[in-house]
């Protein structure tokens, strides 16, 4: 394609936009102005799309553009924000759909075209149809999996992996062929069919909890697959924007898994979840015994303490407690405690998830505090009140070889002189082990579903 001088520029100003963009939402402060500048380089680079002369039916972009902004625009206001996951899995599938319908076009129009395919389009189109295929698949399964619409259990069978190597080389000679002997129809949807075949087997056998580190993983796919689109348009911003998404969510994906402590083959291929998780109950376990508080004891605690902090996990985003949260820190700082918030880097099942939460709470981003900055406080504050957090808590990730927590960094809530813990029950989180924590002799335990612990600690501590 035959771009002019002027969109080039336009190009150049619309992805230095997006880097600029992408560089301002690394903190909360200027994440918001960092979200406008990337959708005004977005808006530069559609529009100058629009102004090239090979767009032969603007009628037909249009229905497009108002068919997907209505849709954007809805999901943006009624979807919540514990179901953000599934929705950024869905629109990364869409990515991938559309690389994939680019490449399928740029194919069958090759094929009707006398001098036909060249080596680097017939390249370009295959890898994209890979790509595009395996995110499109790959990501419904995983919107599935959130959803409830799909087993969220790891789905395994023997020699599994080795199955998924059986594909991917059948794919690799298809891909060859298409390459070497392009244009063969039979083929190229036999192509389509196996990729996308092979991105259904590579999530499946991941459990529901790890997908938010797949669907990161995909959006770099997604990234991927556009890049590739851009190669087979031969447009510069595809591929500069396209090469942007796929190494931000990479490097997303990295942070995750190092954050977790795993391995990314491990999040892949270790069917993380199959095993049987155990349940406890409240009281008496085997040796172990729990101080279980009622809201007077807590209220207690924490109208004497001079430092509080505030450690939040899935239970606050399930019980949407953010807000009575936000509440109570507000009371204790008017009776003069020193409130903060631990912020660990996994807590939730999405990246940023608390700092999302609380900021909707609207508490102020110099609270919040990352794992790093904070640990060294816990031994200095007089109460740590866990809520709805249990594996980003548990001191066994620190000594236990055996526990799948085994290396991950936690948040030293046991060094805090007294803990209170909010839960409704003994049950594990999402590692399935058991936490020490909940046994030890300063911690108490409140189980009560996370708002209702909140709202039931507000009624005793206004009458302090
Ligand atoms: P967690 O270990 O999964 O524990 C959450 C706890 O919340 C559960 O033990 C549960 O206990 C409690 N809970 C659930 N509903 C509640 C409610 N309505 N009220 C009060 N409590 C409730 O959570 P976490 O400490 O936040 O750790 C996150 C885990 O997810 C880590 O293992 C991390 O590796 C993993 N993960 C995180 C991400 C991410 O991006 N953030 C992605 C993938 C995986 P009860 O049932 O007894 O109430």
């Amino acid at each position: 394609m035959d771009i002019p001088v002027y969109s080039l520029v336009a190009y150049l100003v619309a992805a230095v936009l997006f880097i600029i963009g992408l560089m301002r939402m690394s903190t909360p402060k200027t994440a918001r102005g960092g979200n406008v500048l990337a959708a005004t380089g977005m808006l530069i680079a559609i529009v100058i799309t629009l102004l090239l002369k090979e767009v032969l039916n603007y009628t037909m972009i249009l229905v497009g553009i108002a068919i997907g902004g209505i849709i954007g625009g809805v999901a943006a206001r009624t979807v919540k924000m514990t179901a953000m996951p599934q929705m950024v899995g869905i629109y990364n599938g869409f990515g991938g759909g559309g690389s994939l319908l680019i490449a399928a076009a740029e194919f069958f129009r090759y094929a009707n075209l006398t001098e036909g395919f060249t080596v680097q389009n017939s390249i370009t189109i295959v890898i994209t149809i890979l790509i595009g295929c395996v995110t499109f698949s790959g990501s419904m399964i995983a919107f599935g999996k959130l959803q409830g619409l799909v087993k969220s259990r790891p789905v395994t069978y023997p020699m599994q992996n080795i199955w998924n190597l059986v594909i991917f080389i059948a794919i690799l000679a298809m891909m060859i062929y298409l390459i070497v002997s392009p244009g063969n129809v039979p083929v190229f949807i036999a192509l389509i069919a196996v990729s996308l075949v092979l991105g259904v087997l590579l999530v499946i056998p991941i459990g529901g909890a790890d997908m938010p580190v797949v669907i990161s993983l995909l959006n770099s796919y997604s990234g991927l697959a556009g890049c590739a689109a851009g190669f087979v348009l031969g447009n510069m911003f595809l591929i500069i924007s396209g090469a942007l998404v796929g190494a931000a969510g990479f490097i997303l994906t990295r942070i995750m898994c190092k954050a977790m402590n795993r391995s990314l083959g491990n999040v892949m291929f270790g069917a993380f979840g199959a095993v049987v998780q155990t349940t406890g109950t409240a009281g008496e376990e085997g040796e172990k015994v729990v101080r279980e508080a009622t809201p007077e004891d807590v209220t207690t605690l924490l109208g004497y303490a001079k430092s509080v902090i505030f450690v939040p996990g899935y239970g606050m985003a399930t019980s949407q407690a953010q807000h009575h949260v936000a509440e109570l820190a507000t009371l204790l700082e008017q009776r003069g405690t020193d409130v903060k918030y631990a912020i660990h880097p996994v807590a939730g099942r999405m990246p940023g998830h608390m700092n999302v939460l609380l900021a909707e709470a609207n508490v102020p981003y110099d609270k919040l505090y990352d794992l790093d900055d904070i640990n060294a406080d816990f031994e200095r504050t007089d109460v740590a009140v866990v809520i709805g957090a249990n594996d980003v808590t548990n001191p066994s990730a620190r000594n236990m070889t055996d526990s799948p927590l085994y290396g991950m960094p936690i948040l030293n809530v046991d060094k805090a002189k007294s803990v209170v813990v909010i839960k409704r029950s003994l049950s594990p989180g999402f590692a399935g082990v058991d936490n020490p924590l909940f046994y030890m002799e300063k911690t108490m335990m409140f189980f009560r579903d996370g708002k209702q612990a909140i709202i039931e600690i507000l009624d005793e501590i206004k009458n302090l």
